[in-house]
């Protein structure tokens, strides 16, 4: 006898714990209702349905996101993470999903940075854990500039704004998302191509989780969803 497949009900679907960043956009933020948004949230919600499983968001920065899901306190991260080999050894990660890079900024009102030669003795900003941190620190001899690290854009951003570090990296697509929203911030530099964001568990564990994201991915770009969500946040090239 074949059992007939019974829909699966809203109170036997598995939860899983993702962790995220605070402040990605438009990868992941607040909108003005509070609601956690962004093309992460976005793609996360439909994969979620797809695979009728729920994800609790817990949106506590990329550094504790990482830990977290490194000491199994969480399932994955979802936070614009960049897939590198130094990482796949302690993270299984999803197809790529969006290609990045980094770029600098520095405040509306700055006139004298126009390269990285300009950082002589200056401070440069990264938030910690991230491949912008990793990319100042492997140049900070040869641009001969102080670090300073922060656990969130926010704080970054505001450190900007008061003049306390004349110039922050964060990925280029976040960065340029904050100069089209009006932010004080200027690029007078291009971006470094760097690798590509994925959805990451900890290294041998919920293979369940990748195959899901990976089908979900895969149905979202060949409906055109994927696209949109995407065009929904990042102005579409004319
Ligand atoms: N893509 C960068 C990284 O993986 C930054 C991610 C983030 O700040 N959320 O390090």
């Amino acid at each position: 006898i074949l059992a007939t497949p019974q829909p699966v009900s809203a109170e036997k679907k598995q939860t899983y714990i993702i962790g995220t960043d605070i402040t990605f956009a438009p990868f992941e933020f607040s909108d003005s209702q509070g609601k956690y948004v962004g093309i992460d949230m976005e793609l996360l919600e439909r994969i979620s349905e797809i695979n009728h499983v729920n994800f609790e968001i817990k949106p506590v920065g990329f550094n504790a996101a990482v830990q977290a899901v490194e000491a199994g306190q969480m399932d994955a991260v979802m936070a614009g993470m960049t897939i590198t080999p130094e990482r796949e050894k302690s993270f299984d990660f999803s197809d790529p999903y969006f290609q990045s890079g980094i770029q600098m900024a520095i405040a509306k009102d700055n006139h004298t940075i126009h390269s990285y030669k300009d950082l002589k003795n200056k401070v440069v900003a990264a938030k910690t854990g991230t491949e912008s941190a990793e990319f100042i620190e492997k140049n900070k001899q040869t641009y001969g500039y102080k670090i300073k690290l922060y656990d969130t854009a926010d704080v970054m951003y505001s450190v900007l704004n008061a003049g306390n570090v004349d110039a922050i990296f964060d990925d280029y697509p976040v960065i340029g998302y904050a100069v089209k929203q009006n932010k004080p911030l200027q690029l007078v530099t291009d971006y470094e191509k760097g690798g590509s964001y994925g959805f990451g568990v900890k290294k041998g564990t919920h293979p369940e989780l990748l195959t899901m994201f990976n089908q979900g991915l895969k149905e979202l770009k060949a409906s055109g969803e994927y696209q949109e969500i995407l065009d929904k946040y990042i102005e579409a090239p004319a």
